[in-house]
């Protein structure tokens, strides 16, 4: 089942109007937040991220807070997920197509899944690794917010996938990594700091990424808020990757070099087994 501007529907009969303006421009924002036995990891940091995103595009929030966190938790129930994601999509509604802003009284669009995911198999995963490919960072200069439009991270992941890999990092002009196609990118330098890029527009603020960030003080653990090369990569100890969908996911190969010994870092799967210490839960 899926929330669509108002009902409950079936998942085959979840479809919304031709002139939709995320169909149409990808003029729409979006979350995905965890679900852990049956809650919600981190609702109001999504949900403040949601805000952000919305009113940085100038998109009226389609209901309350409240009102949105209901829907969310009867998605859930009504798909039966204990261990998976919750998604969420708020577009500027349907209007005739034009590309300067509908009327005002426009209602926004929302739209609301969820779905398991395969909980032993991402377990199985992260044991592993992954393995990354780079590709340039072609994307438009604001992708701190979290908006629909995401060809450039479509293409990316295909890419990723032709070479065998499960992710792609964007490195920009200046030959620094800025983050993955639906991941923050991190590594572990051979002096044992955590180095993540630094949350200014050239990346989106991961709530993964925030809360790792807390876990990491409180382990007493080095960190540096800094960009790094891809030759830092292939010096690092470690490296790894963040989303609310993956939690913490080991890298094992960039590129087709291997990083460290070329299996998950120590640091990378005590992060990932530290991780919900640090959540909220709701
Ligand atoms: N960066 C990009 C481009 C993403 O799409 C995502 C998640 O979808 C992230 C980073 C990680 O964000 P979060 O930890 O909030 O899931």
């Amino acid at each position: 089942m899926a929330y669509v501007n108002g009902r409950y529907v079936p998942h085959s009969a979840a479809v919304v109007h031709v002139e939709d303006r995320g169909y149409q421009f990808s003029d729409g924002v979006y979350e995905v937040c965890e679900v852990r036995g049956g809650g919600v990891i981190d609702e109001r940091r999504h949900l403040d991220r949601l805000q952000r995103s919305l009113s940085e595009l100038r998109i009226r929030p389609p209901m309350s807070r409240a009102a949105l966190s209901v829907i969310m938790r009867e998605t859930i129930l009504k798909n039966r997920v204990g261990n998976g994601i919750v998604y969420l999509q708020v577009t500027r509604g349907v209007a005739r197509r034009d590309h300067a802003f509908p009327p005002p009284d426009t209602v926004p669009g929302l739209v609301v899944s969820a779905r398991n995911t395969d909980f032993v198999g991402n377990e199985k995963l992260a044991a592993a690794g992954i393995a990354v490919v780079t590709v340039p960072d072609d994307r438009w200069a604001r992708p701190d917010i979290k908006t629909i439009s995401l060809l450039p991270n479509v293409l990316a992941k295909q890419a990723a996938r032709e070479q065998g890999a499960r992710e792609a990092w964007f490195v920009d002009r200046q030959g620094y990594v800025t983050e993955g196609a639906s991941t923050n990118a991190w590594i572990v330098t051979s002096e044992d700091r955590v180095v993540t890029r630094a949350a200014d527009r050239g990346i989106l603020r991961g709530i993964t990424r925030t809360v790792l960030m807390e876990a990491i003080n409180r382990q007493g653990l080095q960190f540096e808020e800094c960009p790094f090369t891809l030759e830092e990569v292939f010096r690092a100890k470690e490296a790894f990757v963040t989303a609310a969908s993956q939690v913490v996911m080991p890298v094992f190969r960039v590129n087709g070099r291997c990083i460290g010994n070329g299996s998950p870092g120590p640091i990378a799967q005590m992060l990932r087994r530290v991780f919900h210490n640090h959540t909220e839960r709701s």
